[in-house]
């Protein structure tokens, strides 16, 4: 439910009818927007009257929100939300680049990338510590280690750093990593989420490959509603009939993400194509239709990548497009 505040409404009398609610069993979660004071009702509302409510002089009026998801509603929170992450915003129609290779390898690797797509534009560096793998044969990670690398790598470029979480239990080891990612396999590990709704660092929550768009804001809304209100969405591709790709990029997901929420949506177009040829077109359209960011896949030498070489791309290749995608940026977005 939300309650939508007349303007010019007096503090103490906003601060009054708060602690009505709250006497009622509510969490009150309050958006002040530019031209509306909202108040969002979390809990069981089935009591609340609405008449005594919008009978009061301070209250414009009140409204049932009918979807599951509260916190992360556009409704509760017209304004889109805008995370800082150092310098970098994410969110409000930014465009953040995120780059950096699928796995962190070695000193060399990592700290070659992150030169080269911090001499790109990129805003932030990319690289996998923790390794979800498909097969137990495959290359894990190099985990701590490779946090210590990307660690190192931020010291060299200043760039802050993203990288995988799996378990609550490494969290001690994320202590200076500046976004923790959430990857698709894990957007319903409802025990991770929960954990993660209780630290104060933004997390990036990868929508899972067989998972619905109301799916992924509850899962948001996990992270939110146990404190965390920093999460940035990123739509990875899905699971199709798609023979010759990975995934199928569902693009239309962002333009809807928008409506339904107003956390930051990015696209990562490397999972979600898997092939390093189909990056760059993908990444592009994600641009035009209003993704607040890329994340993408970039290795110095893909052909020998631990992981996700096909769809890496190399440095030069990252270097056009991301010119590309600050001419694509400027047309669309004025
Ligand atoms: C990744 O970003 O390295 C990754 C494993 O992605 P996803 O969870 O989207 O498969
Ligand atoms: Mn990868």
């Amino acid at each position: 439910m939300i309650v939508v505040l007349k303007n010019n409404t007096k503090k103490e009398k906003r601060e009054q009818l708060i602690d009505l609610l709250k006497d009622m069993g509510l969490d009150i979660h309050v958006s002040e927007g530019k031209y509306q004071t909202i108040l969002g009702l979390v809990g069981d509302t089935s009591s609340v009257d609405i008449d005594l409510i919008e009978s009061l002089d301070i209250v414009d009026s009140v409204k049932r929100v009918s979807e599951t998801f509260k916190l992360c509603n556009r409704k509760f929170h017209p304004d889109d939300t805008v995370i800082t992450v150092g310098n970098v915003k994410i969110g409000g129609g930014s465009m953040a680049m995120i780059a950096g290779p699928c796995s962190v390898e070695t000193e060399e690797q990592i700290t070659a990338v992150a030169k080269a797509v911090k001499a790109s534009g990129a805003d932030l560096l990319r690289g996998g510590a923790f390794k979800p793998r498909t097969s137990p044969y495959s290359f894990q990670g190099l985990k701590d280690k490779g946090i210590e690398l990307l660690l190192h790598a931020k010291k060299e470029t200043g760039l802050p750093i993203v990288t995988e979480i799996m378990s609550a239990q490494d969290l001690p080891l994320f202590d200076d990593v500046d976004v923790l990612q959430v990857g698709a396999r894990n957007m319903q590990n409802y025990d991770l989420l929960k954990e993660l709704g209780h630290i104060n660092k933004p997390i990036l929550l990868k929508r899972g490959f067989a998972n619905t768009l109301s799916e992924l804001l509850m899962s948001a809304e996990y992270i939110m509603s146990n404190g965390n209100e920093n999460v940035i969405l990123c739509e990875r591709g899905i699971r199709t009939y798609s023979d010759y790709l990975r995934n199928t990029l569902d693009l239309s997901a962002v333009p809807m993400l928008h409506e339904l929420t107003h956390l930051p949506v990015i696209v990562d177009p490397s999972h979600a194509t898997g092939i390093a040829r189909m990056v760059p077109p993908m990444a592009l359209a994600a641009v035009a239709c209003g993704a607040d960011g890329l994340i993408i896949e970039v290795h110095n030498d893909p052909i020998h990548a631990l992981c996700d070489g096909a769809q890496s791309l190399r440095p030069e290749e990252y270097d056009e497009l991301a010119k590309k995608v600050r001419l694509v940026k400027s047309a669309v977005r004025s």
